[in-house]
C-alpha cells in the first residue's frame, strides 16, 4: 500500500510539473510576442521620428511652414500601435507652454502658428480628448486650427506635462532644440516618444493569452478529471486497505504505519502507550443481538473513543471486537486513571446492554521495535485481564512479558510435543501403607523438549488448561497408558490400575465419556485397570453435569477418584451428592506447617468419613516416615509420595513392580 501511495504522489508531482512548465511556456510565449511587437513598434516609431524631424526642420534646418508640415505629416505618418509622439514647447524654466501628441488612434497632425501667440496650439485636441476639452463650441477655428480658451489650454498643458515628465525620467527624449520665439524669449522644442500600453498589441496579446489560457484550461481540466478519477480509485483502494468497514476507524495496518510515524517525530520526553480494548463476551452479544446491531455497538464504541483522543494520539479497530489506542502519558497512575474514566463513559453509555470492557496496556520502552510486537504486548495483557473477573486494566511489565513470551514458545511447540512423542508417561507408584505392595500408579506427563529443555508439568499443564490443549494431552496420556496396559496384558503380567488425570475442560465436553470408552476399548483392556482422577475444583463448575458424567463413567466400569481433596474449600459438601470410588488427600496436608496438629485432625476425620462412605483413600505427597506411620495407623489405603517413590519412567517402574511381585 505504501507503494500505491507513493506512486500516486509521484503521479501528482509529475502532473504539477507539467502544469507549471505549461504555464511558464505560456508566459514566455506572451513575452516573446510582446517583445517582438514592441521592437517592431519602436523601429517604425524611430523611423517616423526621423521623418518628422526632417519635416520640422526642412532641408536647410529651418522650421517649415505649418501648412506644409501638416500635409507631410498627414501623408507620411503611419499609425503605430501603442505609441505617442509628444511635441512640446517649453519655456526657459522647462515648463510646458504648448504641445501636442500624435497617437495611433488619431490622424496625425501638428500645426504650429505664431501670428498672435507665443505658443503653438493644436488643431484637433478637442475631438481626441473630450475629457479635457468638453466644450468644443468654445473653440474658434483659425486657419484650420483651433484656438483654445485659457482654461482649455491649461487642461491641455496639464495633460502634456505628464508625457514630458515621463520622457525626462524614462530618458526617452528624442529631440530637443532651443529656439528664440518672436517675443524674444528662449524656448525649447522637445519631441519624445511615449509608449502606452499598446492598444492593438494589447488586443493581439489578449487573443494569444485567451487562446493559450483556453488550451491550458482544457488540458488542466482533462488532467484534473484524470486526477480525480485516479483519486477516486485510490480512495477506494485506500478504504479497502486501511479503513475498518464497521466503524470507519483506521484498521490495524494503518495503525501500525501511523503509530510509527507519530512516535518517530515525537518530542524526546513524550511517552506513548498502546491500549488494547476488548469488549467482554462480545460473541454472546453477537449471538443475542445479531450482526447488525453488534456492528452498531462497535461503531458507538469507536465514536466515544474518538472523542477521548488528543491530536497526537491514535485510535484503530482491529479484528473482531478489539480496539487499539496510541496514547500519550506522563505517568502510569495518570494513564490508569484516564482509562478508568474512559471505561466509566463506555459502561455508562452501554448500561442497558451491560457491556464490560477489558484493557491491556503496554508502555512503549523501545520505539525501534517492530510495531506488531509492541501491539502484541498490549494484546497479551488484554488476554490475561480478560480471564480475570476482578480486574479490567492490566499493564504489561517486563516479568509478564517474559512469562507470556515463554507461553508463546510452549504453544508453538506443543503440537510437536505430542506428534514427536516428546511428552512421555512417568508413573508414580501408590504403595500400601506398610510399603510392602504397590496398589496402583498415577500417570504423570513429563515433557523433555529438544528445543526448550525440560518443561515442568506445573508450567505446561496450567498453560494447556488455559488454551484448551489439555484435552489433547489427556487423550494422549490415556492412549499411552492403554498401550502400557496392553503390553503388560500381552506379556501375561498382573495388571496394575493406573490412574490418568482428566482435566475440567475435558470433563465438561459433551461426548467425553464416549470418547474415553472408545480409546480404552480400542486396546481391548479391562476398563477397571484405568482409574480417572478428576480434580476437586472441577466439582464446582456445573454440579449436575458433573454428577451425571461421573455416574456414567462408573457405570461404564471405571474407577473415579477425586483428586486434590481438601485443597478447595467445599470438598466435603460435594461428597454428599457424589458417590466416588477414591479420595486422594491433597499433598498440602503433608507439607510442613505450624498447624501440623490441625492437619492431622482433618486427615484423620477425612479418612474416617471416607471409610463410612465406602470410599478408598489415597494420601498424596507423603515425604516423611512419621507421616507414613500416622497414615498407616489411621487406616489409609494407599500412599503416593516421594517417601516411597518419585514419578519414574515406565521401564524403571516395571523393574520395581514386576521385580517385587
Ligand atoms: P497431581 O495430579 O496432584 O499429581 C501429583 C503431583 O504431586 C505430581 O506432580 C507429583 O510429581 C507430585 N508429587 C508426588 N509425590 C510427591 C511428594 O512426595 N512431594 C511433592 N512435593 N510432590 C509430590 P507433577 O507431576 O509435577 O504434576 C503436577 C500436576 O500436573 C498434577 O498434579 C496434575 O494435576 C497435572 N498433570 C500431570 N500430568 C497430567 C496429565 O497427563 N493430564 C492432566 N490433566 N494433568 C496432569
Ligand atoms: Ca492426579
Ligand atoms: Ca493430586
Amino acid at each position: 500500500m505504501q507503494f500505491l501511495r507513493s506512486k500516486h504522489f509521484l503521479f501528482d508531482i509529475i502532473i504539477t510539473i507539467i502544469l507549471v512548465l505549461a504555464a511558464l511556456e505560456g508566459l514566455f510565449l506572451i513575452l516573446e510576442v510582446t517583445e517582438n511587437t514592441f521592437c517592431a513598434t519602436l523601429a517604425s516609431y524611430d523611423e517616423q521620428l526621423d521623418c518628422m524631424m526632417n519635416w520640422l526642420e526642412g532641408e536647410d534646418g529651418e522650421f517649415l511652414d505649418p501648412e506644409e508640415m501638416y500635409a507631410r505629416l498627414a501623408e507620411n505618418t503611419e499609425r503605430i500601435p501603442g505609441s505617442y509622439l509628444t511635441c512640446s514647447i517649453l519655456n526657459a524654466d522647462k515648463q510646458v507652454v504648448a504641445g501636442d501628441s500624435i497617437s495611433y488612434t488619431q490622424i496625425p497632425s501638428i500645426q504650429f502658428y505664431s501670428d498672435e501667440q507665443d505658443y503653438f496650439a493644436v488643431n484637433h485636441v478637442g475631438s481626441l480628448f473630450p475629457k479635457f476639452f468638453s466644450d468644443q463650441s468654445h473653440f474658434e477655428r483659425k486657419g484650420g486650427s483651433i484656438t483654445m480658451s485659457a482654461q482649455e489650454v491649461s487642461n491641455w498643458l496639464t495633460f502634456l506635462e505628464m508625457p514630458y515628465l515621463d520622457l525626462v525620467t524614462d530618458e526617452m527624449i528624442y529631440y530637443e532644440k532651443e529656439f528664440t520665439a518672436e517675443d524674444g524669449q528662449a524656448y525649447s522644442l522637445v519631441i519624445g516618444r511615449y509608449l502606452t500600453v499598446p492598444g492593438a498589441v494589447g488586443r493581439q496579446m489578449a487573443y494569444i493569452v485567451i487562446i493559450y489560457a483556453g488550451v491550458v484550461l482544457l488540458v488542466g481540466v482533462v488532467i484534473l478529471c484524470h486526477i480525480s478519477a485516479s483519486k477516486k480509485d485510490y480512495q477506494k483502494i485506500y478504504h479497502i486497505a486501511y479503513v475498518d468497514r464497521t466503524t470507519g476507524l483506521r484498521n490495524r495496518t494503518k495503525f501500525e504505519l501511523d503509530a510509527a510515524l507519530y512516535t518517530k517525530y515525537r518530542k524526546q520526553k513524550t511517552k506513548y502507550a498502546i491500549v488494547c480494548i476488548d469488549i467482554r463476551k462480545f460473541r454472546v452479544i453477537m449471538e443475542y443481538y445479531g450482526k447488525e446491531q453488534a456492528g452498531q455497538i462497535l461503531k458507538e464504541v469507536a465514536d466515544i473513543l474518538k472523542t477521548e483522543l488528543d491530536k497526537k494520539e491514535l485510535c484503530a479497530k482491529d479484528k473482531n471486537d478489539v480496539f487499539l489506542l496510541l496514547c500519550v502519558y506522563d505517568n502510569i497512575e495518570e494513564l490508569k486513571e484516564r482509562i478508568r474514566v474512559l471505561n466509566g463513559k463506555l459502561e455508562a453509555h452501554f448500561e442497558k446492554d451491560k457491556l464490560k470492557f477489558a484493557y491491556g496496556v503496554y508502555c512503549i520502552q523501545d520505539y525501534s521495535k517492530d510495531w506488531k510486537r509492541l501491539i502484541n504486548y498490549a494484546y497479551m495483557a488484554k488476554d490475561v485481564v480478560k480471564e480475570s473477573t476482578k480486574d479490567n486494566i492490566l499493564f504489561m511489565d517486563e516479568d509478564k512479558k517474559e512469562q507470556m513470551h515463554r507461553e508463546r514458545e510452549l504453544e508453538s511447540e506443543m503440537e510437536n510435543a505430542l506428534q514427536k512423542k516428546e511428552i512421555v508417561v512417568y508413573l508414580q507408584p501408590k504403595y500400601s501403607t506398610d510399603g510392602a505392595s504397590i496398589g496402583g500408579a498415577e500417570a504423570l506427563a513429563r515433557w523433555n523438549s529438544p528445543k526448550l529443555g525440560f518443561v515442568s508439568p506445573g508450567e505446561f499443564i496450567k498453560l494447556f488448561e488455559k488454551n484448551g490443549f489439555i484435552v489433547k494431552l489427556d487423550r494422549y496420556m490415556l492412549d499411552a497408558v492403554c498401550q502400557i496396559q496392553k503390553k503388560w496384558m500381552e506379556e501375561g503380567k498382573n495388571l496394575i490400575t493406573i490412574s490418568v488425570n482428566i482435566s475440567r475442560v475435558h470433563l465438561m465436553m459433551e461426548d467425553m465419556v464416549q470418547d474415553i470408552i472408545k480409546i480404552i476399548d480400542s486396546y481391548r483392556i479391562p476398563r477397571n485397570c484405568i482409574e480417572l482422577e478428576i480434580t476437586e475444583s472441577a466439582f464446582f463448575d456445573d454440579k449436575a453435569v458433573m454428577i451425571n458424567t461421573i455416574e456414567e463413567l462408573q457405570k461404564a466400569g471405571f474407577t473415579v477418584s477425586m483428586d486434590d481433596f481438601g485443597a478447595g474449600y467445599s470438598s466435603l459438601n460435594s461428597l454428599k451428592d457424589l458417590s466416588l470410588d477414591v479420595i486422594k488427600l491433597d499433598g498440602e496436608f503433608f507439607r510442613e506447617s505450624a498447624n501440623e496438629n490441625r492437619s492431622q485432625t482433618i486427615v484423620r476425620d477425612t479418612i474416617d468419613m471416607a471409610k463410612d462412605l465406602q470410599m478408598k483413600i489415597v494420601a498424596e505427597g507423603v515425604e516423611k516416615k512419621d507421616q507414613v506411620g500416622f497414615l498407616d495407623a489411621m487406616g489409609c489405603d494407599l500412599i503416593q509420595g516421594f517417601y516411597f517413590a518419585k514419578p519414574m519412567p515406565i521401564d524403571e517402574f516395571e523393574k520395581i513392580v514386576y521385580g517385587l511381585s
